[in-house]
């Protein structure tokens, strides 16, 4: 995969930019506030139109303009793939309507035609939530990776979703009207054929996550820790012990806990078990990073976890994502910046730093590309330094 041009009309403080880019690896350089992760943040939305900083739509659209614009040329796959297309995607944010995305000149009726198009991996400082974060941010996590990866994911996770509204609104309709106590439960049988899928899916890419991550953490962390991952679902806990036997059962272990748990769901008035709450958790040498890890093993675990997607987008889709780091490498010492560095270099790459210093050593390596409010200009001294 290889973004050929970007275009954006009036993205956050750009006005106007058409930049052509090339293969390999890219340096934004500049000062604060100027553009850095404005620019990371428009390629992201591009592949997932969502913010990673999830900011909301509007916030996107430059103060003072009513709309704008993102375009996104690319190849499909590697040049020399027989697979490989030129494709491209559009997205149209207006104050006043509803957002309009187009792939290759088409308007898309379902997110399920466009998300996974553009295949990205995105570091960004904000990834210590994968650790010290809520369960939600983990399973955003997860459910974003997936579904670029799996299409057939990305559309259980919607229907999952619509499925459990409807179960919702029951429960609520029969908090106030007391209505037929059934209208709850003919959902339940959609809703654990659903949950079954995703929760399949989540754990068996866990358990791949997990020896690819901990092979990258056991070198960036000059073989000392050990990482592990393990999917903390609706059968974790005493529901767990209690469904032993079911486990791997899980419609019916899930349909068994949705009858136990229908006083407690009447209680709170939604649904309080199934996927929409599970969660994963992370151990270094054993012990949970949340709770008894330092802030660097946290953000090393953090590195491990995301360097492990671009390796399992790869494998899994056959195509090599595009990798966005906003203000990483500042974050890092420098052994693990040249292990981050060298292991990226390979792909297209786009990352963001105020100190174009600390690549000194790679400059020639780079094409870099200097922003000052909102404009970009290619530094072709740095090039050739
Ligand atoms: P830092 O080095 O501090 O991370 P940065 O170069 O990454 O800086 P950005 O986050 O890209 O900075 O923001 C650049 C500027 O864009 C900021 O001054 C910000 O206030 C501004 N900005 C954000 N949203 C909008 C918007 N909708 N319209 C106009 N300007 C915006
Ligand atoms: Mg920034």
């Amino acid at each position: 995969m290889q973004i050929k041009n970007i275009e954006l009309r009036d993205f956050r403080n750009y006005k106007s930019l058409n930049l052509n880019v090339s293969e390999g690896a890219h340096i934004i350089s500049g000062k604060n506030a100027q553009g850095k992760s404005n620019f990371i943040e428009a390629i992201y939305y591009s592949a997932f139109s969502r913010s990673f900083r999830n900011a909301k739509d509007k916030e996107l659209i430059r103060d003072g303009a009513d709309n704008c614009y993102l375009k996104i040329d690319f190849l499909s796959d590697d040049f020399n793939s027989k697979n490989c297309r030129e494709e491209s995607i559009i997205i149209y944010l207006d104050k006043n309507s509803k957002k309009k995305i187009k792939v290759n000149d088409i308007v898309i009726r379902k997110m399920s035609e466009f998300i996974g198009k553009l295949k990205i991996s995105c570091f960004t400082p904000e990834d210590l939530f994968l650790i010290s974060g809520s369960p939600s941010d983990r399973r955003r996590f997860l459910n974003r990776e997936l579904s670029q990866i799996y299409p057939a994911y990305f559309r259980n996770i919607i229907d999952y979703h619509n499925v459990l509204n409807q179960r919702n609104t029951a429960i609520k309709q029969y908090k106030t009207n007391q209505s037929d106590v059934n209208l709850i439960k003919i959902w339940d049988d959609s809703l654990v054929d659903l949950a079954e899928k995703i929760i399949n899916k989540r754990k068996k890419h866990l358990e791949e996550m997990n020896l690819v991550s901990s092979k990258l953490h056991k070198e960036l962390s000059g073989k000392k820790e050990k990482l592990d991952l393990s999917y903390k679902g609706i059968f974790h806990g005493k529901n767990y012990s209690k469904n032993i036997e079911k486990y791997g059962k899980i419609k019916s272990g899930f349909k068994e806990l949705l009858e136990e748990n229908f006083e407690t769901d009447l209680k709170y008035g939604y649904t309080t078990i199934g996927p929409h709450k599970d969660d994963f958790e992370i151990f270094i040498n054993g012990k949970e990073a949340k709770k008894f890890a330092s802030q660097g093993q946290k953000k090393l675990s953090a590195l491990s976890i995301k360097m492990s997607q671009i390796d399992m987008i790869k494998e899994i889709t056959g195509t090599i994502p595009i990798v966005l780091l906003d203000d990483v490498s500042s974050e890092l010492d420098e052994e693990r910046r040249i292990f981050l560095l060298d292991y990226i270099m390979g792909f297209q790459s786009f990352m963001t730093t105020t100190d174009i210093e600390i690549f000194k050593d790679k400059k020639n390596k780079f094409r870099n590309i200097v922003v000052n409010n909102g404009i970009l200009k290619e530094d072709i001294l740095a090039r050739i330094k």
